[in-house]
């Protein structure tokens, strides 16, 4: 199956982050040639320095706030800091970043034809009064609050990119990714995942903000890179956006017990006031996703946490 596909030319911006470096990993390891694109803000040399022996792999730094000129088949845009710690140290470049940084890309994929697919996120939805959501849901997204410059960036990204294929017949793909974890998330990005299991393996306090009764869904990274990839390989009529995450839904406290399990780690829980605009619930609805690539998760959050529980676990004593 692999052996027949055509090698094609594809560009990751953001291939040096999370996300981006399993993504990387795969189109390569599918006989792809990579263009990775970064301006390592949050992401790392480290996430793909496995790929640089690959003569198929090329890193660049760049950031795409700015024009990039260059020839490929299909692009992957992933650029832009995910988690909000990241993403409130400095919201204008944030908004930019998805802004300025998805022209960019468009105007590239318009320039070389190239099918180009947009990472975007369930925080379009807001804080949802629709549950689980579902694609057809507009959202209901604060446009002034310290989340907005992401959300909304990221509502203007789909936008353009829905635009851009109005105007210009551009083949794209608009993915709502929810909530992923696994290894080389950030060990300091503030995100739930990442936090528990930094402060389980180092027996300090696992802080949970509120009551811990909010909820949210996990997806595995790599459940997640084969549905970026499924997306990708549709034909022109699927434009998206299609939900990708895992519909299985935890309380945040229900995440802090099962990390503490599997650590065998001798942390106590604690409370922490919730952060501002923190949705309550959140729960993929993934019927499309389903129904049109084919795809659902295949790892469920206790075998997920396991590997980025043995990965954090080797970074830590390393
Ligand atoms: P990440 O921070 O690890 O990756 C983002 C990458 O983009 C980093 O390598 C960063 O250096 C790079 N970047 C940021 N601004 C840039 C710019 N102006 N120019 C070039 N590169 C830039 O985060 P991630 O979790 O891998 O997220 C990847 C994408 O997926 C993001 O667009 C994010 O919004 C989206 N997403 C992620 C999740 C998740 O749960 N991880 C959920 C929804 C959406
Ligand atoms: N662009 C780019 N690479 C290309 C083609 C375009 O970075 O290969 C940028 C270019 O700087 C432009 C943006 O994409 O500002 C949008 O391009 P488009 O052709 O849609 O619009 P225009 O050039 O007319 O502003
Ligand atoms: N959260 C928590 N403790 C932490 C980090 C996050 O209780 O140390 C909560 C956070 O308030 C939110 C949920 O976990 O309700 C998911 O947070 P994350 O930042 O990972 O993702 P998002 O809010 O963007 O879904």
């Amino acid at each position: 199956m692999t052996s027949r596909r055509r090698t094609k030319r594809i560009l990751v911006t953001g291939g040096a982050g999370f996300l981006g470096s399993h993504l990387c990993e795969q189109l390569l390891g599918q006989g792809h040639e990579v263009l990775c694109v970064d301006n390592f803000f949050t992401g790392t040399r480290r996430n793909v320095e496995h790929l640089l022996k690959n003569p198929s792999f090329e890193l660049l730094r760049h950031d795409v706030t700015f024009p990039l000129y260059v020839e490929v088949d299909e692009i992957y845009n992933l650029a832009c800091p995910a988690s909000p710690i990241h993403y409130q140290f400095d919201p204008v470049q944030t908004t930019k970043t998805s802004v300025h940084g998805t022209i960019n890309v468009l105007g590239l994929a318009k320039r070389v034809k190239a099918k180009v697919l947009q990472a975007s996120t369930s925080e379009v939805y807001g804080d949802p009064e629709m549950h689980p959501q579902a694609e057809e849901y507009w959202g209901r997204v604060n446009p002034i609050g310290p989340r907005s410059c992401y959300d909304e960036g990221k509502r203007c990204a789909e936008t353009l990119f829905f635009d851009y294929h109005r105007q210009h017949a551009l083949q794209i793909k608009v993915a709502r990714i929810f909530n992923t974890y696994g290894p080389r998330m950030h060990p300091d990005d503030g995100r739930v995942v990442s936090n528990f299991v930094v402060q389980a393996l180092s027996n300090r306090d696992i802080t949970v903000y509120g009551d811990g009764r909010q909820t949210r869904s996990f997806c595995y990274v790599d459940d997640l890179v084969q549905g970026l990839i499924a997306m990708m390989e549709t034909d022109s009529r699927v434009t998206g956006p299609i939900n990708l995450g895992n519909p299985g839904e935890f309380t945040i406290r229900e995440l802090a017990e099962l990390v503490v399990e599997l650590t065998g780690s001798r942390s106590e829980i604690v409370y922490k006031p919730l952060p501002q605009d923190d949705p309550r619930q959140r729960k993929p609805d993934i019927d499309r996703a389903t129904r049109i690539l084919g795809w659902r998760p295949a790892i469920d959050l206790r075998e997920g946490l396991v590997r980025t529980i043995e990965y954090f676990r080797a970074q830590i004593t390393a």
